[in-house]
């Protein structure tokens, strides 16, 4: 892989290559676009077949962090860091320490977090060696689980959807099928079940299925079965990819809207596919902001409430994603896209006219 061309190609600021033989840490940083804020994004431990593969996917996800960031309206750029190797073999304190310190080295433009392969007690072992963490528990002074304000944020972004398509954003009866009761899915269930939606769900979890299905009287569906199932909303709560080729022409809902990530297994083809069967997809990583959210307003000094309010912000832009696809005859992903590279574009203008205004006035 040529990496220079692909940093060109996907419009990356920095990569960092880490690495420490004595405790067994190789590390990459990648620093997306600081435009906005910070580049803030989770540390995967994860262990990758090759050091390409690593080194694709942290660049693939600063990319996706940095338009999350900025379709949510937030002052953050978008990083994403991945430490090579089996976790289960070769995590220590002193490696994540380590990593610790070179997250330190890059003086705050990338902030890391929690991700696959990442505990809250290696958390503990990153914060010791650098102020630059987020997302910590609840009793280190932090935010603790994100999952019910992403799930929170699902639940507008889903009523943006349904008010788009009949034009009453109630859920009220509305048949939804929820992919994955894990901690995003069971509060979305909690949230959807209170509203009065008539709900369905699946989950390769027997346990989660039955405690749902005794808590908010939803239907268990079968995990292969699901994109058979006549509902008005699918929400995919579980894994990503999986709307694609073989599964879009099964489905039979009017509204796609859920937390997972990377849904869209072809962003442009399976996004027109969706636009030719008359689904409206609510772009996965508008509506599931709702984790970043939180770990954001944690930086200011956490309180819970901001958090939820600043995620009720994912209502709005939401319908503002719908009306410019209209308008510009686009699909819903691609408009989310546009209108985050909009806002940064404009972030930088103000910024150098800014800088312009000040030299002008130190030069005057
Ligand atoms: P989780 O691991 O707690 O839950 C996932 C659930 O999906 C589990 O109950 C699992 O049994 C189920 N599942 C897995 N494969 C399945 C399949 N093929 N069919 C049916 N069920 C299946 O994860 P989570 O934190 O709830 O996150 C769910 C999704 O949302 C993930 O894609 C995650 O990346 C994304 N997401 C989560 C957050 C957050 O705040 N937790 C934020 C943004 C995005």
């Amino acid at each position: 892989m040529n990496l220079f061309s692909q940093m060109v190609s996907l419009g990356h600021q920095q990569v960092v290559f880490c690495q420490d033989e004595g405790v067994g840490l190789k590390s990459i940083i990648a620093i997306h676009d600081t435009t906005l804020g910070p580049a803030l994004g989770g540390v995967r431990f994860w262990p990758y077949a090759s050091e390409e593969e690593a080194l694709i996917d942290v660049l693939r996800l600063s990319r996706g962090m940095t338009y999350k960031a900025a379709i949510s309206g937030l002052n953050l750029g978008g990083g994403k860091a991945v430490i090579i190797g089996d976790p289960l073999q070769i995590k220590s304190e002193a490696l994540l320490r380590r990593f610790g310190q070179f997250v330190e080295g890059l003086g705050g433009h990338y902030i890391t977090a929690e991700d696959m392969g990442v505990s809250v007690k290696d958390m503990e072992f990153i914060r010791m060696e650098t102020a630059y963490v987020t997302g910590l528990p609840e009793e280190m002074g932090g935010s603790g689980d994100p999952s019910p304000v992403t799930a929170y944020g699902v639940y507008l972004g889903m009523k943006a959807a349904w008010k788009k398509v009949t034009g009453t954003e109630s859920l009220r009866a509305v048949k939804i099928l929820i992919q994955g009761l894990g901690k995003v899915g069971m509060a979305l269930a909690k949230l959807l079940h209170k509203e009065g939606a008539s709900l369905y769900a699946t989950d390769l979890s027997a346990r989660q299925l039955e405690y749902a299905q005794k808590e908010y009287g939803l239907q268990p569906v079968s995990p292969d079965a699901w994109y058979n199932q006549p509902v008005d909303i699918f929400s995919p709560c579980a894994r990503g990819g999986i709307l694609n080729k073989d599964t879009i022409p099964h489905l039979r809902c009017a509204v796609i809207a859920g937390s997972a990530n990377n849904q869209l297994a072809d962003e442009v083809e399976d996004s027109l596919r969706l636009v030719d069967r008359g689904i409206l997809y609510a772009p996965d990583f508008l509506i599931n902001a709702g984790g970043l959210i939180n770990v954001y307003t944690e930086l200011e000094g956490y309180n819970r409430n901001r958090a939820l309010a600043r995620t009720e912000y994912i209502y709005e832009a939401t319908l503002r994603v719908f009306t410019a696809a209209e308008q510009r005859g686009i699909t819903p992903h691609e408009a989310a896209m546009r209108l985050a590279e909009e806002r940064i574009r404009a972030i930088s203008a103000l910024r150098s006219r800014a800088s312009i205004s000040m030299f002008s006035l130190s030069s005057a």
